[in-house]
């Protein structure tokens, strides 16, 4: 009989829903995915970071700066791996490089 009414009762709880899958179903996603794009970062940094946490490749300890042969990295001299080849002071940035010259 008064269909009309009834269908303009349901309208708000409609647009609630829509509302609903609309904003925070999204919203939700983003959370999500900043959660996994998160933990996914902070696993990279874990990872390959062993020895040297936040020492950028040039060192300012004082002394020259010297280039390791191996690997290209400068080095200070004070703080560096040496090496004497034929009388000549080579400098490295590991035992490891050091170890591979
Ligand atoms: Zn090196």
């Amino acid at each position: 009989m008064d269909s009309g009414a009834a269908g303009a009762a349901r309208r708000p709880d409609r647009m609630f829903r829509t509302l609903i899958v609309d904003f925070i179903f999204p919203l939700l996603l983003i959370l999500l995915l900043s959660r996994v794009l998160r933990s996914i970062l902070a696993g990279f940094r874990s990872g390959p970071t062993r020895a040297a946490p936040d020492r950028p490749p040039a060192v300012q300890a004082g002394g020259e700066l010297k280039k390791d042969p191996v690997c290209g990295t400068y080095v200070s001299t004070s703080a560096s791996v040496t090496r004497k080849v034929n009388g000549q002071v080579i400098y490295f940035c590991s035992e490891e490089c050091r170890d591979k010259y």
